[in-house]
């Protein structure tokens, strides 16, 4: 490289003539000016051709060079081509003229933990994918004023100081397609579970704008994730971002994997973005998804913990990307980011090794901006638009319940709500164990269906009074009787809330609990005994009533009656265990 571009460096194997010297001379004079010297340098390192540089513009005369032009042109007539292409084909290499075209080639200054420094490349953008050395990939993520800091997203062993670096003029970007579904991929789209190629229709950047303002409409749709305490307390509408939050070990990820499985047979495309998890944790997700038919309709996108920061970086929005694909061509879509609080520690290890200050708890100034413009992404999309929606449930991991952390506080004012899941009432079997008071949700309320919304009435005051009364009267022995049946009502509707995992509930199985919690159908059972008790009412009303339910179920309606009736069921039922 010489100064101010004046100068033109010839690297040559064999020297050319001096006919040679004269047209390469006047084609630098045409591109860099007539004071535009040129210096002639063996190379021999070169087995042929000749290498021209100027400036940060390197011009390729090689065998190999020659070669991929080929190649890519013969790739571009047969994608273009339908039916036979061979004579396409011939034709076009016939008439092949080699081009000359400048390619910009910079240099690594230093590399290290998957971050390179790299000179020379004054046009890149930031976001850019950059080609070293050994095909490894790379994307520019600092621009200064004479170097640009770039994460790796290969393995940096064939990435030495001094090595070549060139540019593609492409931004990062995720391939899409309906033939991802049921996939597990990597977070560049390249399948990472041994089931072949995957025919990708388009090819999206991972960072888009999020939709404008007048090309969303409001959360009116339910997406029921099956889990009674959501469905009835919190409920979630399709566009809405609700956060998942809770300790180490709380069963946050069953919420979210129940809630896909739950998706079956209602038109919601699933992607499961698993970031910085164990690659066995990942693996015994997708299996219970495929066990219960789940993965048909679900694609995993997975930068596991051994795993580059910069896979782990770019993961959510590359599963974002995949989601918007589908948003846009008007489904429904349900994004899981498995754990947010891993991709900002992936974030600030890129960040300090990239030489960024260090903010509150070292995180980077930006990261808030880096977590609100991925959840921004999720909206319901007007008519016009499509109407497709992208539902996001984010995770994130407190430190002993501590959601006054700044990752969970930042994320906590991103998102539309959320659910609280706490340690003691998990260990203590409320499970799932999510902490009625510390959750909420925003916008769902808009989108629970009428049914529901009389069911859950006076739900959430009930059990709020319970737990109240529970630490009143722990150390009291001698209870008034209102106060003794609120108890145990408080009691029976805990027992109600428990559920197992990957059994979600469908819409009139909920309706008939609440009813069977409001009418007090349950104050003669046992505790332990409300699930079994509450099951069998519904098997009950499916068997004898199927028609009731399957109105609940499509007008989303509870008549008098159909209270009546449910009224009726349980008392049947409860009939058959009075021997408690
Ligand atoms: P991590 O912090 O490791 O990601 P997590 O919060 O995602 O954990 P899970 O992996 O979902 O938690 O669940 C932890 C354990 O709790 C698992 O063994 C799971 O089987 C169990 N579990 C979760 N939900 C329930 C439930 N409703 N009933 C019974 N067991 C459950
Ligand atoms: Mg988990």
């Amino acid at each position: 490289m010489e100064n101010n571009s004046k100068s033109a460096v010839l690297y040559y194997s064999v020297r050319p003539n001096k006919e040679q010297e004269k047209s390469l001379l006047d084609f630098v004079k045409s591109k860099y000016g007539d004071d535009c010297a040129l210096k002639l340098v063996s190379d021999i390192s070169m087995k042929d051709g000749f290498r021209l540089v100027c400036g940060n513009d390197t011009y390729n005369w090689n065998k190999k060079s020659r070669y991929e032009q080929l190649k890519k042109r013969i790739n571009e007539i047969s994608a273009s081509a339908d039916g036979n292409i061979i004579p396409l084909i011939r034709e076009s290499v016939e008439n092949w003229v080699p081009s000359v075209y400048a390619e910009q080639v910079g240099t690594v200054i230093s590399v290290g933990d998957g971050i390179a420094t790299v000179s020379g490349l004054d046009e890149a953008f930031l976001g850019e994918i950059l080609i070293f050395n050994g095909n490894v990939r790379g994307m520019v993520l600092s621009l200064s004023e004479d170097k640009l800091g770039c994460v790796l997203f290969d393995s940096d062993g064939v990435v030495g100081s001094g090595s070549s670096v060139m540019r593609t003029g492409k931004i990062a970007g995720m391939p899409c397609g309906e033939g991802f579904l049921g996939r597990c991929v990597d977070a560049l789209g390249f399948p990472i579970d041994e089931k072949g190629k995957i025919e990708a229709k388009d090819y999206r950047p991972i960072e888009s704008p999020a939709p404008e303002i007048k090309d969303r409409q409001s959360v009116n749709t339910p997406l029921e994730t099956g889990i009674l305490v959501i469905d009835s307390m919190f409920p979630i509408g399709r566009g809405q971002r609700e956060l998942i939050i809770g300790d180490r070990q709380t069963g946050k990820t069953s919420i979210a994997v129940d809630t896909i499985i739950n998706q079956k047979n209602k038109n919601v495309i699933c992607v499961y973005v698993a970031v910085g998890q164990k690659a066995s944790s990942v693996k015994s997700v997708y299996e219970t998804l495929e066990k219960h038919g789940a993965m048909d309709y679900t694609v995993i996108v997975c930068a596991s913990a051994a795993d580059s920061a910069s896979m782990q970086y770019i993961a959510p929005y590359a599963g974002c990307a995949l989601a918007e694909y589908f948003m846009n061509k008007s489904e429904d879509v349900l994004i899981i980011y498995d754990d947010l609080s891993k991709h900002a520690v992936a974030y600030r290890s890129i960040s300090l090794l990239l030489g960024r200050s260090p903010g509150r708890e070292a995180y980077p100034g930006d990261v808030f901006y880096m977590h609100s413009r991925l959840l921004e992404r999720s909206a319901r999309l007007s008519e016009e638009k499509g109407g497709g929606s992208m539902t996001a449930l984010p995770i994130v991991e407190t430190k002993a319940g501590d959601v006054s952390a700044y990752i969970p506080t930042n994320i906590i004012s991103i998102t539309d709500g959320q659910l609280f899941l706490e340690t003691d009432l998990f260990y203590s079997g409320q499970r799932p164990a999510v902490n009625i008071g510390l959750s909420v949700s925003r916008v769902g309320g808009d989108a629970q269906t009428k049914a529901m919304k009389q069911a859950t009435a006076t739900l959430r005051l009930d059990l709020a009074q319970y737990r109240e009364m529970e630490i009143f009267t722990q150390f009291s022995s001698d209870l008034d009787d209102a106060t003794k049946e609120q108890l145990k009502h408080g009691q029976r509707l805990m027992a109600m809330l428990r559920q197992k995992q990957c059994a979600p509930l469908s819409h009139h199985a909920k309706i008939i609990y609440l009813v069977c919690a409001k009418e007090k159908c349950m104050k003669n059972i046992q505790t332990d005994d409300v699930g079994k008790f509450l099951c069998d009412v519904v098997v009950f009303a499916e068997k004898e009533h199927n028609d009731l339910c399957e109105r609940i179920d499509k007008s989303g309606t509870l008549t008098d009656d159909d209270r009546l009736i449910i009224t009726e069921i349980a008392e049947k039922v409860v009939n058959g265990y009075v021997e408690y």
